[in-house]
């Protein structure tokens, strides 16, 4: 039993009963939802019940709905799901880190600077990289590459040569190459060696191209944290190197005459840092292991403390694993005045101080939107108005039992339905039961209960068994993405997002529902919902209406999502959609991506959607020629087929 610490959320709610509120409000789903919680001030609910983007601009926000943006999306056949991203959001977060980090240098006396780099890896997309490299510029927001590819992208999105380029990760000959012809360029770009076996190529590469290197060593740390990577961390982390590891390099660039170039001390406590306290332990070993290298006679300069950054994913304010106990503000100051008082009293100078946060940066700016195509409830329609004349004892006692449930007999009202319904199934098993006749009891069963769930509220007190009957109960809500493609971490790791309708906020959410997604697949859904009164595993939703679409949207993900997402079941990167927000409210679409088309994926995975048409058309051929279809049906088959391969891999309507 590891789900103690949710509560099923039931009818009646318990905001409402929080707020005293008889008729539903926008307020009350602001509330239900936790949207300002989680919200960082950037997503509100208007007073017609919408969800809207608040974006803030120098002396005020300006509010969208985003069904204005989706309608902008429709109009332009841009079809669900859609990733969108709101590119001032991206830009307000790169300001907030460096404006939160001036203001701690300031009040500190802390005599050098900040520099941020944006690790790549957490949001590769174009884009994303090329906003933060534009925008970033004004402050030398820099990049971090952990791969070839990712330097590639460093060396030609960045545009001046004071921002600075930190490699992490396994370098090859071919690697330190590049990094040094940036170098030569006039470049910051620093080789952060991850084991000892790197220093002795970038030895070689830099005296073989006569170009000084800059090198910065990555220490493992002892210092635990809390969180999804508690276990990755302290000693315990594949990365970094070991003490000893670090004289090996010290002693390997003096024999080599190269410890001038040692500038660098770079440590990554992990990712989503729930703990403050964690991290000033971790920045206070850093300092220890700084100080020592420039003992050891390194000039260094540069102190790179990670990532790490949290996002408050489900608004708790707390130290659990999705939230975070701390403010930017705090972070940044438990930083600068942890590396001041710990250098200070070693006379050792303030170095450039580096961060490498990549879900604080991008997690807001990026929303998951999708429609809801059809909804699966288990509760029974329609229970006849009197039972058939010939109905079977079992079935009668059924019905009895749920004309008698109330809150003083939920307990022995669900000993009775189950007692009755394990009958009905032995009397089906020996053919004593018709397929009607087990519908019906089938029926009288569910609805005592649901009956029983609705009445839980009035109960005294809930047995286990009865507290999960909401869950069980609850609704599926089939969307139209796939969790696989959209939201990995879901899957991979348990990670919650915030997800909450973005339409028809001023009605009360009559269901709970589960939501299920594309694939079919046992895991392609989510049953945990991120909420600051405490995790839900059920989601209160709107039911549908005939003829219209519900939208819902999965916030903060901008992080981590859009490359670690696989194709399973083939379904392909969905539409993306760049928006920027104007100060007269009016916003653009900057930019527009369609997702994979069906054709797309199948040659993803190796087919040849050319031949694959070929084949079809061989076939058709064939059934016209044997007289099965006509020529005029054998072209529309092949119309329908090649108009497939160009669609887009989720549910058209
Ligand atoms: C993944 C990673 C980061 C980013 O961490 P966030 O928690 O997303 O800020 C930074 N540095 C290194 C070395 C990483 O591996």
């Amino acid at each position: 039993m590891n789900a103690s610490p949710t509560r099923p959320s039931l009818p009646p709610m318990t905001p409402l009963q929080r707020l005293g509120l008889d008729e539903w409000s926008p307020e009350a789903s602001a509330e239900l939802y936790g949207i300002r919680e989680w919200g960082a001030d950037y997503f509100d609910v208007t007073a017609d019940g919408q969800v809207c983007v608040s974006v803030p601009f120098a002396d005020r926000k300006v509010r969208v709905p985003l069904m204005d943006i989706v309608a902008g999306m429709k109009a332009r056949g841009l079809e669900m799901p859609v990733v969108l991203r709101i590119e001032n959001l991206l830009d307000h977060r790169i300001s907030l880190l460096n404006d939160a980090f001036a203001r701690a240098i300031d009040k500190a006396g802390y005599q050098n600077h900040y520099r941020g780099v944006f690790p790549i890896k957490v949001n590769q997309q174009f884009h994303v990289i090329d906003e933060i490299a534009s925008f970033g510029a004004r402050y030398n927001h820099g990049l971090e590459a952990g791969s070839k590819a990712e330097l590639i992208i460093a060396l030609s999105q960045l545009r001046d040569n004071d921002s600075l380029i930190i490699c992490n990760g396994y370098k090859d000959a071919e690697f330190i190459e590049l990094g040094l012809y940036a170098i030569q360029m006039g470049r910051r770009c620093f080789f952060v060696a991850e084991t000892p076996a790197e220093v002795p190529i970038i030895i070689e590469r830099s005296r073989a191209l006569g170009i000084r290197p800059l090198i910065g060593v990555r220490m493992k740390l002892s210092a635990k944290v809390d969180g999804h990577w508690a276990a990755d961390s302290g000693e315990q982390s594949i990365f970094g190197l070991t003490p000893a590891q670090l004289i090996e390099i010290i002693d390997l660039l003096k024999a080599a005459d190269m410890l001038d170039c040692l500038q660098l001390l770079h440590v990554h406590l992990g990712s989503q840092i729930p703990n403050i306290r964690n991290i000033r332990l971790g920045v206070l070993e850093a300092c220890r292991y700084y100080v020592n290298l420039v003992e050891e006679g390194a000039p260094m300069g540069f102190l790179d403390l990670g990532g790490g950054l949290g996002v408050d994913y489900d608004g708790t304010a707390t130290n659990s694993t999705h939230s975070m106990n701390y403010k930017l503000d705090e972070y940044c100051i438990d930083i600068i005045e942890t590396v001041a008082e710990t250098l200070d009293p070693q006379e050792v100078a303030h170095p450039v101080l580096i961060t490498e946060s990549g879900r604080a940066t991008v997690a807001y700016s990026s929303l998951l939107l999708f429609n809801i195509l059809d909804v699966r409830s288990p509760e029974t329609t329609s229970l006849p108005d009197q039972l058939p004349e010939d109905a079977p004892e079992l079935t009668i006692n059924l019905a009895s039992v749920l004309e008698q449930v109330k809150p003083q007999n939920l307990q022995e009202s669900l000993n009775d339905a189950i007692y009755y319904r394990d009958e009905v199934y032995e009397l089906f098993r020996h053919g004593q039961l018709t397929l009607r006749e087990r519908a019906l009891a089938d029926s009288y069963y569910r609805a005592t209960l649901y009956r029983i769930a609705r009445l839980l509220p009035e109960a005294r007190r809930i047995s286990p068994e009865l507290e999960v009957l909401p869950e069980l109960l609850c609704d599926t809500y089939y969307g139209n993405f796939s969790v696989f493609q959209s939201l990995p971490d879901i899957w991979a790791i348990d990670q919650l997002f915030p997800i909450m309708p973005i339409e028809r906020l001023n009605e009360k959410p009559v269901r709970q529902a589960i939501l299920a997604d594309l694939t079919c697949d046992c895991d392609g859904k989510i049953d945990r919902f991120a909420n600051p009164n405490g995790e839900m595993t059920t989601l209160p939703l709107h039911p549908l209406r005939d003829g219209e679409e519900y939208h819902l949207a999965v916030f903060l993900v901008g992080a981590y999502q859009e490359t670690l997402g696989d194709l399973h079941n083939l379904f392909g990167d969905t539409n993306v959609v760049s928006v920027r927000v104007n100060e007269d409210g009016s916003f653009d679409f900057i930019k527009e991506f369609y997702g994979d088309c069906i054709a797309d994926v199948l040659s993803y995975v190796e087919y040849h959607p050319q031949s694959m048409l070929e084949r079809f058309r061989n076939s058709a051929e064939q059934a016209v020629r044997s007289g099965r279809i006509s020529v005029a049906m054998r072209q529309q088959m092949m119309e329908a087929f090649s108009a497939s391969l160009r669609g887009y891999t989720y549910f058209e309507r």
